[in-house]
């Protein structure tokens, strides 16, 4: 399964350029071409895939008064997918190619 992706013109949150609502991943316009950002989600998607979906969301949640005011990467579910997204735009910037860390994702 594949998750489906769209893009819509706002989102929850000021400064939120996606948002992983399984069974869909939503980009805010202009966002939905960034592969970072589409890596990042993605990589949401699988863990919520890999755990179940409720669980991941509940687990999600629960953790989020204890980040709450913190940089968003803090979240422990939030770490693993930035950093994915800074080594592919590291990667970018650097010239190297970006094809292991989107396969890992499910990315073609
Ligand atoms: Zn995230």
């Amino acid at each position: 399964m594949k998750p489906i992706e769209l893009t819509v013109g706002k989102l929850h949150k000021e400064g939120v350029d996606a948002i992983t609502l399984w069974p869909f991943i939503l980009y805010r316009r202009g966002h939905r071409d960034d592969i970072a950002l589409r890596a990042h989600e993605h990589f949401h998607w699988r863990q919520a895939q890999r755990w179940g979906v409720l669980p991941w969301y509940l687990w999600y949640l629960a953790l989020v008064p204890f980040y709450f005011r913190k940089p968003s990467q803090e979240h422990p579910l939030e770490r693993p997918a930035y950093e994915l997204q800074w080594q592919i735009q590291e990667k970018l910037k650097a010239g190297i190619s970006i094809e292991a860390e989107l396969a890992s994702v499910g990315l073609p």
